[in-house]
């Protein structure tokens, strides 16, 4: 669609609209020429204090008009008049894309990453549910089911942020390696097939990292609420690697502050008793086994090398290793699923002993298989039909809404939720998704969050993607664990306070 834009350069915002309520079409900005048929003109103007924004906008042979205003007075700071102007943008994009389309969006005009914050915003500025529902309603004409999934994460966000301290962050650290690598999949990671020899060298690596963050962490005063290991799939280290990892992490951190410790076991073919009692024994609160579907036939879609039994042999060893919580996470809409076996997943993981579920829908990530091969996935309607049946069948269940965030290119511009019985929150996945505090990340691929909630700010390092040039380049380390410690004041005077 060719877009053109007068009297504000919110190419951004426009953009992230497009994507949503046109997830076929791309932004284009040549001239707009008589015959073309799918163009938007976007105009915002100001009449003293009031601001408006005004989309024309035609696709095929249908045109409509959206227009959307606000008063922004002359005192409101540039932030805040920034974000008014684009909002107003946004809605009369919106508004013209519905009336020449005839579709809602189950998200209606919102587009962010992070619909709760906007939700936690109203919440904190003193609204009541009610009042957050109704803007929602009916100024972003959000659907009744994520009005209510949207507010009741908010909560929890909210919840989370007023039991952390300035000095309080999460820890994570990135195991970049798994079994076979999944179609759907854009992670650096590598099969361990292929990478066997680099494991080790790995691991020793990032024993050195976890060594010289735990004694920044240390002298930075910082503690740990909560560590989280990810990957890649974590359990691919062998029962005696997670061991001497562990017992690192132990040694460097000071984790009597921490309230959980979750670790990735992927994939079911990793999981065996001798590593789960590893797990166990260094105190980790939480598994995560992520089958993502219980039809073989879609499990051999996406490259698993494993059968939907085996995810029920590795599940009765995750239940006799009695974990406080065990977390289960699935992908709406994958290559050869349907809305039936869809349903079929989610009913037998609700009898599997998980008292956490995510329910992910597909995203289609530039480098994944499923996108460089071009392949066949359900539709939108098939994939809305998937999670309208997953909000009922899990909120009938007990289980609530305590996480969720949407991306890029995502089936049906729909979220990833995650869904717990209340008390088996993952905290993690809240101070992440929310942005509530620092997250600290070691090893390959890892992206550390430096957030001062109170001030509002936020920036980010990134590790080496690769093993290897992680393994050779010690020195991104040093950077980065520089870059944490400024953030802080370094040694001496607290930024984040
Ligand atoms: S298990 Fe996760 S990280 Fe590993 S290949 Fe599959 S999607 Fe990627």
């Amino acid at each position: 669609m060719k877009l053109q834009f007068q009297g504000h350069d919110y190419q951004y915002a426009v953009e992230q609209s497009l994507l949503a309520l046109f997830p076929q079409e791309r932004p284009l900005y040549d001239p707009i020429a008589p015959e073309d048929r799918s163009w938007a003109q976007v105009s915002l103007i100001q009449e003293g204090p009031v601001w408006t924004a005004r989309t024309l906008l035609r696709h095929g042979e249908k045109e409509a008009e959206g227009v959307s205003g606000e008063t922004i007075p002359e005192d409101c700071g540039v932030y805040e008049a920034e974000r008014e102007k684009q909002k107003i943008v946004k809605l009369s994009f919106f508004q013209a894309a519905r009336a020449v389309t005839g579709v809602t969006p189950p998200w209606g005009a919102l587009t962010g990453i992070r619909p709760g914050k906007l939700a936690a915003r109203f919440l904190e500025e003193g609204r009541s549910e009610q009042e957050t529902d109704r803007i929602l309603r009916d100024t972003y004409f959000v659907s009744p089911q994520r009005r209510r999934m949207c507010i009741e994460t908010a909560r929890q966000g909210l919840s989370a942020a007023a039991a952390l301290s300035p000095r309080d962050i999460a820890l994570y650290i990135g195991i970049p390696f798994c079994p076979t690598r999944c179609a759907y999949c854009s992670f650096v990671s590598n099969s361990v097939e292929k990478s066997f020899a680099l494991v080790e060298p790995y691991l020793q690596s990032l024993l050195s990292e976890v060594r010289s963050a735990g004694e920044m962490a240390a002298r930075l005063g910082l503690r740990v609420r909560a560590f989280y290991m990810g990957g890649g799939t974590p359990t691919t280290l062998t029962a005696e690697q997670m061991d001497r990892l562990l017992t690192e992490v132990e040694r460097s951190f000071d984790l009597s502050g921490c309230l959980e410790i979750t670790i990735e076991a992927g994939r079911p073919d990793t999981i065996s008793p001798e590593k789960l009692g590893v797990l166990k024994a260094h105190g980790t609160t939480r598994v995560s086994v992520n089958p993502q579907t219980m039809e073989d036939r879609v499990l051999q879609a996406i490259g698993r090398r494993h059968s939907a039994e085996d995810i029920l042999r590795a599940m009765e060893d995750v239940r006799a290793a009695r974990f406080d919580h065990v977390n289960m996470d699935l992908i709406a809409g994958l290559p050869e699923d349907s809305a039936e076996g869809f349903c079929r997943t989610l009913n037998t993981v609700l009898t599997l002993g998980a008292d956490n579920i995510t329910v992910h829908t597909l995203s289609l990530k530039k480098g994944s298989r499923i996108t460089l091969e071009n392949r066949a996935i359900p539709s939108p309607e098939e994939v809305g039909r998937m999670l309208d049946y997953s909000i009922d069948r899990l909120r009938n269940a007990g289980l609530a809404p305590y996480y969720l965030y949407r991306q890029k290119y995502m089936s049906g511009s729909f979220e990833n939720t995650g869904w717990c019985v209340p008390g088996a929150e993952g905290l993690y996945n809240i101070y992440i998704m929310e942005e509530l505090c620092s997250i600290l990340s070691l090893g390959a691929g890892g992206s550390t969050k430096m957030v001062d909630a109170r001030r509002g700010r936020i920036e980010r390092v990134f590790n080496l993607k690769y093993p290897k040039e992680y393994i050779e380049r010690p020195e991104k380390i040093q950077a980065n664990q520089a870059a944490f410690a400024a953030f802080y004041g370094g040694a001496g005077e607290c930024s984040a306070r």
